[in-house]
C-alpha cells in the first residue's frame, strides 16, 4: 500500500457542482489521516462560475493555510481551451485589471495550478498530433505544475513527446482517481498506458481524488491499485508526503 498524505486535487463549493466547503474537505481529510489538500476549483469559460471564475478563487486568500492540522494549499484546476495549449482567460482582459489578463491576475498567486481538458474542444477529439502538441503547450506554461486527467478527457496524445516535456519542466501527470471509478472505468487502458510510461520515464506524478464532495477527500483507491498492479515506484508519487509535493511545486515553477 502506499502511503500518500496529500490530495491535490479537490473541489468546494466555488465549483458549484461540488457540494462542500473547503472548510469540510479538511476536516474530512483530517480524518482521513491526510496532512494537505489543495483546493483546486474549476477557472472555465464553461464550467462552474464562468465568468466570474477569476474573483471567486481569487478570493481564497482569505483562508487560513492550516486547518485541523491539515496544510490547504490554495490551487486551481484551470481549462485548456484550444489546440494550441492556450488556458481559460488568457486572452481575455481581466475584469479590474484590463491592462492583464484574468490568467496573467489568478496564476501568479495560486501554490498549485492543474491543466485540464473537459467540454471536448469544439466537440472534436482533435488529431493525435494536435492533441500531442496541445499538451506540450499547456505543459510549457510557466505557472502549470500539473497536467490533469489526460487520459479521461477525450484527446489521444502520443505519451512520449508530453512525458519528455513533463520531465524536462519537471511537471507532474496526474493519475486521477475519479478516471478510474466515478467514470465507469472507460479510460482504465489510457490512465493505465500513462501510468506505465511515467515508470519506465521516470515521470514525477501526482495521484489524487478530483474529489467533488468531502467524502470523497483522500479517495485514492482506484489508482493506487492500479499503480501496485505495475509496481509502480513510490518514490514517483510527487504527493506522498506534504514535503515531497512542496519540493515538486517549488521545481515545477523553477524550471519553467
Ligand atoms: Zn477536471
Ligand atoms: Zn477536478
Amino acid at each position: 500500500m502506499y502511503q500518500i498524505e496529500v490530495d491535490p486535487h479537490t473541489h468546494s463549493v466555488i465549483s458549484l457542482h461540488a457540494y462542500s466547503t473547503v472548510e469540510e474537505c479538511a476536516r474530512h481529510a483530517a480524518e482521513r489521516g491526510l496532512r494537505g489538500i489543495a483546493v483546486t476549483d474549476h477557472c472555465s469559460h464553461t464550467l462552474s462560475q464562468r465568468e466570474n471564475s477569476i474573483e471567486a478563487i481569487s478570493n481564497q486568500r482569505i483562508l487560513p493555510d492550516e486547518m485541523y492540522g491539515v496544510r490547504v494549499w490554495k490551487g486551481v484546476e484551470i481549462d485548456i481551451v484550444d489546440y494550441d495549449g492556450h488556458l481559460a482567460f488568457e486572452q481575455t482582459p481581466d475584469k479590474f485589471r484590463p491592462e492583464l489578463t484574468g490568467a496573467q491576475v489568478l496564476l501568479p498567486s495560486r501554490s498549485v495550478v492543474i491543466a485540464s481538458v473537459h467540454t471536448p474542444l469544439d466537440r472534436d477529439p482533435g488529431t493525435v498530433e494536435q492533441n500531442t502538441r496541445m499538451y506540450c503547450r499547456a505543459l510549457e506554461n510557466p505557472w502549470v505544475n500539473i497536467l490533469g486527467h489526460s487520459g479521461r478527457s477525450g484527446h489521444p496524445y502520443e505519451l512520449g513527446p508530453v512525458l519528455e516535456t513533463a520531465k524536462r519542466l519537471h511537471k507532474m501527470i496526474e493519475i486521477n482517481n475519479a478516471s478510474l471509478g466515478a467514470y465507469g472505468g472507460r479510460s482504465a487502458s489510457a490512465c493505465l498506458a500513462i501510468a506505465t510510461a511515467c515508470r519506465d520515464m521516470g515521470v514525477l506524478i501526482t495521484v489524487s481524488s478530483d474529489a467533488h464532495s468531502s467524502f470523497q477527500v483522500g479517495g485514492f483507491e482506484n489508482a493506487a491499485a492500479m499503480l501496485e498492479s505495475i509496481h509502480f515506484p513510490q518514490e514517483l508519487i510527487a504527493n506522498r508526503t506534504v514535503e515531497s509535493f512542496e519540493r515538486a511545486l517549488a521545481e515545477s515553477r523553477a524550471q519553467s
